[in-house]
């Protein structure tokens, strides 16, 4: 993974390798660098996918294992902080060879071609805590 920062310091790109695991990255480039909250986007490509769909009723994700050469339409995201430490959270539209679209929350995905991720570091810290109702780490603003 490759990382610069632009902006003063406001914005972090990231370019990933193919192989690599696109939320560790972007965890592991949060606490690198301090982001206690922020915006997550990226385009590129991967080979593999673990999507998932919360099922508010069972409080449980219904996991998607997808086995193929998917383009990233959109990743999209944020950061925060969870007992005061980094915390992803990142959906995704990943599209198939046929131009078809697989959606959801983003569990895991291994980088075939590249991933080109920007995230705009915000100033202020934003915390999570979980949530017995919904079964979800939600924000606490
Ligand atoms: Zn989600």
């Amino acid at each position: 993974m490759q990382a610069k920062l632009l902006n003063h310091g406001q914005t972090l790109v990231l370019c990933l390798a193919v192989g690599e695991e696109i939320v560790s990255c972007v965890l592991e480039a949060a606490k690198t660098y301090q982001i206690s909250s922020g915006t997550v986007s990226g385009i590129g490509a991967v080979r593999s996918a673990e999507i998932g769909l919360f099922d508010p009723t069972e409080k449980v994700y219904h996991k998607t294992t997808l086995q193929q050469p998917l383009e990233i339409a959109a990743l999209t995201g944020n950061l925060s902080t969870k007992d005061g430490q980094a915390y992803v959270h990142m959906h995704v539209v990943l599209g198939d060879v046929e131009g078809r679209a697989f959606g959801g929350h983003l569990t895991s995905g291994v980088v075939g071609a590249t991933a080109e991720i920007f995230i705009q570091i915000c100033s202020e810290p934003i915390e999570r805590a979980f949530s017995d109702e919904v079964g979800l780490n939600l924000m606490t603003l």
